[in-house]
C-alpha cells in the first residue's frame, strides 16, 4: 500500500509544473522581486475573486493580523476576544499589539467560537472579536455581527483556513471591518513560502494598511507613519496566481473526498464526522473528525499503516505556556483537544487514498 499524507505539495507542483515554471520564469527575467507586477496583478485577482474593494498582500498570515489590530488602533487598555481552540496567531497578535486577549470557548458540532459566551464578557475595554474560520468552515457569521453592531466592536475575520469557503452564498473574508489569510504551504490558497493578505471594503483603512505594511510609506522615502517591513515577495505572487487558476477547481476535489470519506465512515460509532455548519460552504482545509475511543491510539496505528494523520490542537491556547495566565476552564475545548484527528485531504489524494484511510480505522475498531 502506497503512503497517505497530510498533503502532498511535490505532487501537486509536478501536476501543474509547466504553469508554476512559466510563472517563476517570468519573474526571474524582469527581476521585479519586490512590489513586481505580479503582485499588484495577483491583489486585483484576490479582490475580484472574493468580491472586495481592497486586497493588499503582505509577509504571512499573523503579519496580516497583526496590521488589522494595529490599523484599528487597538493596543494597551484594549481587550480583544479570540477563540480558546485555535491556531496561536490570533491570540499572539493581540499581546503583540500590548492588548488584553479574552479567549471563549468553541462549540462541539462545529469547533467554532460559542457566540452564546460572548456577551458576558464584553465590558467598555471590549474593541473586537477576532472571527477565526476554523478547519475550512464559516464561524456563526450572523450572531457575531450582531453582537459587534450593538455593542460597537470591531469584526477582525481570520480566514487562513477558510479561503475560498462561504457563508450565505458570499465568500469568508467579506464579512469583517477588515479580514486576514495566510498562504502557508499548506492552506486552501497557498504559495511556496510565506505571505499573507488584508482585505477591506474601507478606503481609509485600505491606504492605512498599505502604508503600515511598506514602512508607513505613502510615497517612496516618505514616511508618513511608523510602518515595517511585511511585503508578499513577486516570486509567491506569481505562484499564487497559479495557484488562484485552480482553486475552485481544487475546492471541489476536496468536497467529494469529504462526502467519500463521509459515506466510508457513516455507521462507525467509535467516532463522530465534522459536520458542516447551515448556510455555509465548507472549504475542507482540515477534515477533522472526532475519535471518542482510543484517539491516539488509533492515530498510531495509521501511521503504521502508511497514513498520517494530524491533532490539531491537542491543547487549548490557555494550556501553553506562553499564555498560562489566561483563563482556564474551556470545557468543551479541552474534550476537543482529546477527540479531534485530522485526517488526509488535498486535491491530489485519490479515492482510493479515502478508502485506504476508511478501511483501517475500521479494522482498528473491527
Ligand atoms: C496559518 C494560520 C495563521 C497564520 O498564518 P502564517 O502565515 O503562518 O503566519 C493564522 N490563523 C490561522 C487560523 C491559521 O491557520
Amino acid at each position: 500500500m502506497k503512503p497517505v499524507s497530510m498533503i502532498d505539495l511535490p505532487l501537486e507542483y509536478a501536476t501543474r509544473k509547466m504553469e508554476y515554471d512559466e510563472a517563476i520564469q517570468a519573474v526571474l527575467q524582469v527581476g521585479d522581486f519586490i512590489k513586481g507586477k505580479a503582485v499588484t496583478e495577483l491583489e486585483h485577482q484576490l479582490s475580484q475573486f472574493l468580491n472586495i474593494k481592497h486586497s493588499i498582500s503582505c509577509a504571512n498570515g499573523t503579519d496580516a493580523l497583526e496590521i488589522a489590530l494595529r490599523a484599528l488602533n487597538i493596543g494597551e487598555g484594549d481587550e480583544v476576544i479570540v477563540p480558546a481552540f485555535s491556531y496561536v496567531a490570533a491570540l499572539e497578535v493581540v499581546s503583540l499589539v500590548g492588548a488584553k486577549p479574552v479567549l471563549v470557548d468553541v462549540d462541539e458540532h462545529y469547533f467554532q467560537i460559542d457566540v452564546t459566551k460572548i456577551k458576558s464578557l464584553i465590558n467598555p475595554r471590549t474593541k473586537a472579536i477576532i472571527a477565526v474560520h476554523l478547519f475550512g468552515q464559516a464561524a456563526y457569521m450572523d450572531e457575531l455581527l450582531e453582537i459587534a453592531k450593538a455593542h460597537q466592536l470591531y469584526v477582525i475575520e481570520d480566514n487562513a483556513q477558510s479561503f475560498g469557503g462561504m457563508y450565505q452564498n458570499l465568500y469568508l473574508g467579506t464579512f469583517g471591518h477588515i479580514s486576514c489569510t495566510s498562504f502557508f504551504p499548506t492552506k486552501n490558497l497557498a504559495c511556496y513560502g510565506d505571505g499573507g493578505a488584508i482585505f477591506t471594503q474601507d478606503d481609509a483603512l485600505a491606504q492605512k494598511i498599505m502604508m503600515m505594511a511598506n514602512h508607513g510609506q505613502s510615497a517612496k522615502y516618505h514616511h508618513e507613519m511608523v510602518g515595517r517591513n511585511s511585503r508578499l515577495d513577486t516570486l509567491q505572487a506569481a505562484i499564487l496566481q497559479v495557484k488562484l487558476r485552480h482553486l475552485k477547481p481544487s475546492l471541489a476535489v476536496k468536497a467529494g473526498l469529504a462526502g467519500l470519506y463521509q459515506q466510508q465512515l457513516l455507521g462507525v460509532k467509535e467516532i463522530s464526522l465534522p459536520r458542516v455548519a447551515p448556510h455555509s460552504q465548507h472549504s475542507w482545509n482540515q477534515f477533522t473528525i472526532r475519535v471518542h475511543q482510543n484517539r491516539d491510539e488509533l492515530k498510531k496505528f495509521l501511521a503504521q499503516h502508511g497514513v498520517q494523520s494530524m491533532i490539531y490542537y491537542s491543547k487549548v491556547l490557555s494550556q501553553q505556556p506562553a499564555y498560562a495566565s489566561l483563563e482556564k476552564d474551556f470545557p468543551v475545548a479541552q474534550q476537543l483537544t482529546k477527540e479531534v484527528l485530522s485526517l488526509p485531504i488535498h486535491d491530489q489524494l485519490k479515492e482510493e487514498d479515502t478508502q485506504q484511510v476508511t478501511k483501517l480505522i475500521k479494522e482498528f475498531y473491527g
